[in-house]
């Protein structure tokens, strides 16, 4: 059945009990109705009928009285017209018996009628007046007097039937009303329990149709709605049940896809042989690769705090690369192997070098960070052997070169013996060369001894201008020889800094010899000191070739030199520069581009921290 067929079935109760009370109603007030024609019908036509008679009864009295008192004529005549009236009222009431006794009294009326006319015609007959009088007190008043009486007795059965039957009327109208009532109120309740029970089952399909919608809503794909029949609503169940299993069928399909991409791209990072972590913007670990669970011994799997668990040094680490990466910097390259961390390991401790990349989402946002940590403990161990040799190698060159020096400076200064113009050439530029091999030597031993962790500082507190000038003292005889200008600007003037001087001269050294190395004869090369906040900025800009920018980031690697820098350096200078700036907490950097010279800036901090700002 449709739904609409069920819902119109479900008001039927409700119509059915109106038709029902309405019929009820209709032929109870039939029934009441001719209860009331019946009365009419029975009894008041005998007592219309009865006060007729009695009327016509008193007429022939009064006409007899005309008689006795003369008025014969008038009398006769009156009495004469009463009779067939009283005869046709006897008769409506013979032909109207309707009570129990009204038979007896309409005989006894019936009597006592013949027996008033047979004396009123023994009356009429008498002609004397006197005789005439007797004969109306001795018979024909006594006989009026009963026919009256026995019309008087049917008038009083009637009327008291009358009486009888109005009060039944009045009690079976009271009964009908109460079942009027009774009947209206048990249809109501009935029809309204038979509709809505019917109602209630006809829309349950509903109510499991939108159970099954709000499963789905909340995602529950296997919800279905059962729903029986042909009607509408199970036509919709059928969709929506087809629809469901659509749904499922496809996120089966999609989750099995995403499974194995995710597992593709799981067994890739895991391939990496070193440690890969990925973060997401909020600084939440999303990923990591089996390297990485080995390496910070905890793994995603075990919840909670993942990095809370990582040793704090690894931590630092990671959240640098990850702020600098997610701080829209671009990939996260070390500026050295010095960037290593060390995470002690069970095969012995391991060394390694961060580097970050950004994740992108569709629109192009960053959206997470991957830290890839690489393994460099066997680049570390070669560095170290090499930083040992280098080291080994300049302090055995030392001694041997002293005594070479010297005894190249004793031939020279003659000595040993007179020396020729040819030989005192030979042994000047054998001196040169020694020079630039000290030079060598003792750069390698200061980077050794920097490498080792040995760089103490000797912090004191020194004048700018004096440590200034005393580099470009130093650089002055070069200078001249090359026809480089050396100039200052120091603003401002007499300003002082905690420094280890020697080293800070150094740094001002290799950098004023680099810039006069690569300054053309003509050029110029000029220190420029400027205060900033609570630093003091030293500037050494030259006139030179410049840098061109991808050799920038390399110049301050240990040995490194640029593919046809001018001989004379073993590229040490700048890489001892920086660690000495750095040692001071300060920075260093260049400012170049091909062809334009060369502006090369570190920072110093007035005043270390405490305690060593304290040192005299
Ligand atoms: P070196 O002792 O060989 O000069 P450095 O560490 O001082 O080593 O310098 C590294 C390299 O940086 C050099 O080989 C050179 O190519 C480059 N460089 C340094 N200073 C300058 C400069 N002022 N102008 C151009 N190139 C420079």
């Amino acid at each position: 059945m449709t739904l609409r067929g069920r819902l119109l079935l479900a008001q039927a109760p409700l119509a059915l009990a109106l038709v029902l009370v309405g019929v009820t109603a209709v032929v109870t007030l039939a029934r009441v109705g001719r209860s009331g024609q019946e009365i009419l019908q029975d009894n008041y036509r005998s007592v219309l009928a009865m006060q007729r008679m009695t009327e016509q009864l008193e007429r022939m009295d009064s006409a007899a009285l005309f008689i006795v008192a003369g008025e014969r004529q008038r009398g006769q005549e009156q009495q004469a017209e009463q009779r067939p009236k009283l005869e046709a009222e006897l008769r409506v009431q013979e032909g109207n018996i309707t009570e129990v006794g009204e038979v007896e009294a309409t005989r006894r009326l019936r009597e006592a009628w013949a027996g008033y006319q047979a004396a009123y015609d023994g009356f009429i007959a008498l002609e004397d007046k006197e005789a005439t009088r007797e004969r109306y007190f001795a018979a024909l008043a006594p006989a009026f007097l009963e026919a009256k009486a026995a019309a008087a007795a049917i008038l009083d059965l009637n009327q008291d039937a009358m009486m009888r039957k109005s009060e039944a009327l009045r009690r079976q109208s009271e009964r009908v009303n109460t079942l009027m009532v009774t009947a209206v109120l048990a249809a109501f309740l009935v029809g309204l329990f038979a509709s809505t029970s019917l109602t209630h089952r006809a829309l349950r399909p509903v109510s499991v149709l939108s159970q099954a919608v709000r499963r789905v809503g909340q995602g529950d794909l296997a919800a279905r709605a059962v729903v029986e029949g042909r009607d509408e609503i199970s036509q919709l169940s059928q969709d929506f049940n087809a629809m469901a299993e659509r749904l499922q069928q496809y996120r089966q399909s999609s989750l099995g896809d995403l499974l194995q991409a995710q597992a593709a791209s799981q067994a890739a990072i895991d391939s990496l042989p070193d440690p890969a972590l990925v973060f997401g913007t909020g600084g939440v670990l999303l990923n990591v690769n089996r390297a990485a669970e080995d390496v910070l011994r905890s793994s995603l799997e075990a919840g909670g705090d993942v990095l809370g668990r990582v040793p704090p040094e690894v931590r630092e680490v990671l959240e640098r690369v990850r702020l600098s990466v997610l701080g829209g910097k671009g990939a996260y390259q070390p500026r050295g192997y010095e960037e290593a961390v060390r995470v002690a390991a069970p095969e012995g401790e391991r060394w390694l070098l961060p580097r970050g990349s950004p994740v992108y989402g569709e629109s192009g946002d960053v959206v997470g960070a991957t830290v890839i940590l690489q393994d460099v403990t066997r680049l570390r161990r070669f560095d170290e052997l090499k930083n040992d040799l280098v080291a080994t190698v300049a302090h055995e060159f030392r001694t041997p070169l002293t005594s070479l020096r010297m005894a190249i400076h004793l031939c020279a200064e003659g000595v040993v013996g007179p020396v020729t113009e040819k030989q005192a050439d030979l042994l000047s530029a054998a001196r040169e060369d020694c020079e630039r091999l000290q030079g060598i030597v003792d750069d390698l031993l200061d980077l050794s001894r920097i490498q080792a962790g040995q760089l103490t500082l000797n912090l004191r507190r020194v004048s700018v201008t004096a440590l200034v000038e005393e580099a470009l003292a130093a650089q002055q005889a070069v200078a001249e020889d090359r026809g480089v200008k050396l100039l200052q600007e120091i603003a401002p003037e007499g300003e002082e800094v905690e420094v280890d001087p020697e080293r800070v001269q150094l740094v001002l050294s290799n950098l004023l010899a680099n810039g006069v190395r690569h300054t053309p004869s003509g050029g110029a090369v000029s220190v420029r000191v400027t205060q900033e906040e609570r630093r003091v900025r030293f500037e050494v800009k030259d006139t030179g070739e410049g840098i061109p920018s991808e050799e920038q980031g390399r110049i301050f690697e240990k040995f490194y030199r640029a593919p046809g820098a001018p001989a004379g350096g073993a590229g040490l200078g700048l890489s001892i520069a920086r660690d000495i700036v750095h040692a001071h907490g300060g920075e260093i950097g260049v400012v170049s581009a091909t062809g334009q010279g060369s502006t090369f800036w570190f920072t110093l901090p007035q005043h270390l921290p405490a305690p060593s700002a304290e040192k005299p």
